[in-house]
């Protein structure tokens, strides 16, 4: 069976209540090389996406994840929410009107997200941000999905590559992002956007049954 619309619901939740556990890990990363308020930032943010959907009860994938990016848009200040937001609108439009989403859409998703990110912040992979985590994200997801294996299982394999790049964000310098003021200094540092997409990542394989 393919992930349909309250898939993506029961993922959105797992994905506020990591949000919120890790909150203050997460302010205390851009504590570091930003200002310290990227933990507020995302918890606020999937709060009033949960909020959102208890009332409007989106139909298909499509529309739970649009009404994702419409409300982190509106509702995360800073960076992230915009670039959030627009993963979420692109990974809506990647998966069109279908009911139920196999392997390979959900591959497919990620991918037209991180595409989302890319054209709205301009990061490549290596400049210390969310990019570091989801690039390795989507190549593992789509050779999961091309191997065969389900939707829980890209989204396994998906989260545990993001996990490699966001620690790999720890000895970089930042290039964009609010961190790259810093310059060198941003180095010894873990990207709290890499952390946040790594953190996502997992919750919603866990919600996908991996
Ligand atoms: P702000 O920096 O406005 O306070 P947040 O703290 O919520 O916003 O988010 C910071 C994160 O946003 C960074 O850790 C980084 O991962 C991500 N980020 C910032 N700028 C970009 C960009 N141009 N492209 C991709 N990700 C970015
Ligand atoms: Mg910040
Ligand atoms: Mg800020």
């Amino acid at each position: 069976m393919g992930c349909t619309a309250q898939d993506i619901i029961a993922a959105l939740r797992a994905g506020a209540a990591v949000v919120a556990e890790h909150r203050d890990e997460l302010i205390q990363l851009d504590r570091e090389i930003g200002d310290a308020d990227h933990g507020e930032n995302m918890d606020r943010g999937f709060r009033a996406v949960i909020a959102k959907i208890e009332t409007s009860e989106p139909e298909t994938p499509a529309a739970a994840l649009k009404l994702a990016a419409t409300v982190l848009i509106s509702t995360v200040g800073g960076a992230s929410g915009p670039l959030y937001g627009t993963a979420f609108l692109r990974a809506a439009s990647a998966v069109g009107d279908d009911a139920e989403l196999d392997a390979g859409a959900v591959a497919k998703a990620l991918q037209a997200g991180m595409e989302g990110v890319v054209a709205r912040g301009r990061a490549e992979v290596g400049d210390k941000t969310m990019i570091d985590a989801l690039a390795p994200a989507v190549d593992a997801a789509k050779n999961t999905a091309e191997s065969g294996a389900d939707g829980a299982k890209v989204l396994a394999a998906a989260a545990e590559a993001a996990h490699q790049g966001a620690q790999a964000t720890e000895p970089l310098v930042a290039r964009k992002g609010r961190a790259s003021y810093l310059g060198e200094r941003s180095a010894g540092h873990i990207d709290p956007g890499a952390r946040s997409t790594a953190l996502l990542l997992t919750a919603f394989a866990e919600a996908a049954g991996a």
